[in-house]
């Protein structure tokens, strides 16, 4: 453990607390916005230190990871797949987690909706979408993520609950405010189209650098990693 239990407790703390601030800024109530911890590269250890504090469930990027760490905490954990995901490894997570955060394509959905029928489950899911139109990202561009939504809402396991974000990397978060407006403009837009099996209830934005700006324009999830589990090694 890079951190101690302390450490990783008064972290907690101080990022549950910017939260609750920023949503009191904002006039919402912080009950509507959850702190998803970002567990990835991070042991087991660390996130027991947080289900003592009454965590419950953790962000993860990757499919291994998952399930290496399944194997300890089962689900005494919600499990919210955040990363990347390859079509071929849909079937070791749909099992497992409560939430996948990345759709970034109409094929990843249907295989999701592929495996959800032979697993006998439903899968809630957020679309990606690169607000920012950085060439680097994934995710649907905002002029797609609209008829991407209509097809997705076609699959009748896959539930999609609203769209997620990676704003670009910044030193000031006030930079990113308007992509987090995007964002949230474009949910409202979706879901005025009351498209079958679609609600836009949730948008998950906003990392360590930039969650209390996300909170303010609208966040309903926001994944902090660094502030509270301190900085990834790679290279373990
Ligand atoms: C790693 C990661 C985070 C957390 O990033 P921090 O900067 O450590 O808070 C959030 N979202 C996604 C998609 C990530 O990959």
């Amino acid at each position: 453990m890079e951190l101690t239990a302390e450490e990783l407790a008064e972290n907690l703390a101080l990022v549950q607390e910017k939260v609750k601030q920023a949503a009191e800024r904002a006039g919402r109530d912080e009950k509507d916005v959850m702190l998803l911890p970002v567990s990835k590269t991070k042991p087991v250890e660390d996130m027991r230190v947080l289900m003592e504090k009454g965590i419950h469930a953790f962000g993860e990027n990757y499919v291994q990871e998952i399930r290496e760490k399944y194997e300890t905490l089962g689900d005494s954990v919600e499990w919210h797949m955040i990363g990347h995901l390859q079509r071929n490894k849909v079937k070791y997570i749909i099992d497992k987690v409560a939430m996948i955060h990345s759709v970034d394509t109409i094929e990843l959905a249907e295989q999701i909706e592929k495996e959800a029928v032979k697993h006998g489950t439903q899968m809630d899911v957020l679309m990606e979408v690169n607000i920012a139109a950085e060439e680097t990202k994934w995710g649907f561009t905002a002029d797609e993520a609209m008829t991407a939504a209509a097809k997705i809402g076609e699959l009748p396991h896959v539930h999609l609950k609203g769209l997620m974000t990676s704003a670009p990397i910044t030193e000031d978060p006030e930079t990113n405010r308007k992509y987090f407006a995007a964002l949230r403009e474009l949910a409202g837009k979706i879901g005025d189209q009351h498209f079958d099996n679609v609600s836009m209830d949730t948008l998950s934005m906003g990392m360590t650098q930039d969650y209390e700006t996300a909170i303010e324009e609208g966040a309903t999830i926001v994944r902090v990693g660094t502030a509270i589990f301190g900085k990834r090694d790679y290279h373990q």
